[in-house]
């Protein structure tokens, strides 16, 4: 679960890890009333979205009077705000966060991640901060500077110096960074973070470190022992779709092409995906009912896929297991009698139940069209594709 800023540096505060101080607006008047509390300028004014890149994209604003307060959050509250890690569609930003602004010598690049292929938490950081990390690592790969922690062991002071020295650090603020990397390892560690990352963290004229964006991941796994981060959830920020799928109980994740697709088991939802590419077609999205869905599991599963603007054709892929083929055959039929069917639909099933399935699809009068087996299931489903 990804949470907003403002709330990453609430954490950040509870750790002891220095940032701006500043405030969370939700109007423009709060605005105002959160820079007069500074009372020093400049004031940075900044986007509250689930996305980086703000700064390009006129999201993160200095501003050096209540005046300028005023007109940047009038400008930027309400609008849609369109960076790289948005996509075309955009954000559009109900809040943003008012913090005094800093005076920045240098700027550097950190964060934690776990990363799988050794089982390891790994730490990167960066002289060149400020700069998106995979155009560092692109083009200059020499300053990115990666830490191994052996989960089992923790942070170590090996670790701190090879960082410190990675980062040719001045001596008088080596205290700090040490500390700093403590307090941080410790928050991701205790909250479960799948991805931290501070970018830029700054060096000050006052030579103070300070972390002037925060972005933080948590397991959506472990969020049964957060129940504060729950209730940060913010649903405006997520795929409209995927938050009412969540909702029903089904896994379900938005994707770019046209061929929507539905599936019992993640497995074959991942294989069935495969097929669909491998005819020539792309998957509008993943979607795994489970094995224990029930007919209006599947209705509002079918529901949701055609309410997608982007599915052209769908796909049904079930082997009748613990969810049996009439079960299936019901839900889609109610779902598609309450919708109205507006794509062409091909059923591929098998299993329990799957003659008295095929004759509860026979029956309803829906124009659906029955696949032998899978292969012939992509070759249908690309020919719908295709025209
Ligand atoms: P992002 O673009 O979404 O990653 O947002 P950031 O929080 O990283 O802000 C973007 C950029 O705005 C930073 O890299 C800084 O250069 C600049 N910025 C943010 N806060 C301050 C500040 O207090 N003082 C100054 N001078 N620049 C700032
Ligand atoms: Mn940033």
């Amino acid at each position: 679960m990804n949470i907003h800023e403002y709330q990453a540096k609430e954490l950040f505060r509870h750790y002891k890890v220095p940032v701006p101080a500043g405030s969370v607006a939700f109007t423009v008047e709060e605005a105002v009333v959160a820079a007069r509390e500074l009372g020093v300028y400049p004031v940075v004014i900044k986007a509250q979205v689930h996305a980086g890149g703000r700064g390009k994209a006129g999201g993160v604003r200095l501003v050096n009077s209540e005046s300028e307060v005023l007109q940047a959050a009038e400008e930027i509250l309400g609008r849609t705000i369109v960076t790289k890690q948005t996509g075309p569609v955009g954000k559009k930003v109900g809040k943003v966060l008012i913090e005094q602004g800093q005076n920045i010598a240098r700027e550097l690049y950190l964060s934690i991640l776990p990363d799988r292929a050794s089982a390891q938490i790994m730490i990167i950081a960066s002289l060149a901060g400020g700069m998106d990390i995979e155009d560092v690592a692109a083009s200059m790969p020499e300053k990115i500077i990666k830490a191994m922690v052996n989960p089992l062991i923790g942070l170590q002071p090996f670790h701190q110096r090879q960082l410190l020295f990675g980062l040719d650090l001045d001596k008088t603020i080596a205290r700090d960074f040490s500390s700093l990397l403590t307090r941080l390892y410790q928050l991701f560690t205790e909250k479960d973070c799948t991805m931290l990352e501070i970018n830029p963290l700054v060096i000050t004229g006052e030579n103070q470190l300070v972390a002037l964006d925060a972005k933080i991941d948590i397991d959506s796994s472990a969020l049964y022992r957060h129940q504060d981060i729950v209730d940060w959830r913010d649903e405006a920020e997520e795929d409209p779709l995927e938050v009412e799928a969540a909702r029903a109980g089904l896994n379900y994740i938005n994707l770019d092409g046209n061929i929507g697709n539905m599936v019992n088991g993640a497995g074959l939802a991942m294989a069935t995906m495969d097929l669909i590419k491998k005819a020539g077609a792309e998957p509008a999205n993943f979607l795994d009912v489970g094995g224990g869905a029930n007919a209006e599991m599947v209705a509002e599963g079918f529901r949701i896929i055609l309410s997608d603007p982007k599915v052209k054709g769908i796909l049904i892929n079930i082997f009748g297991g613990i969810l049996r083929c009439d079960v299936l055959a019901e839900g889609v039929v109610q779902a598609a009698r309450k919708s109205g069917v507006t794509v062409p639909v091909v059923i591929r099933m098998e299993g329990t139940n799957v003659e008295k399935g095929r004759r509860m699809l026979a029956d309803s009068g829906l124009n659906l069209i029955t696949a032998v087996d899978l292969a012939d299931a992509a070759v249908k489903i690309a020919e719908i594709a295709k025209s």
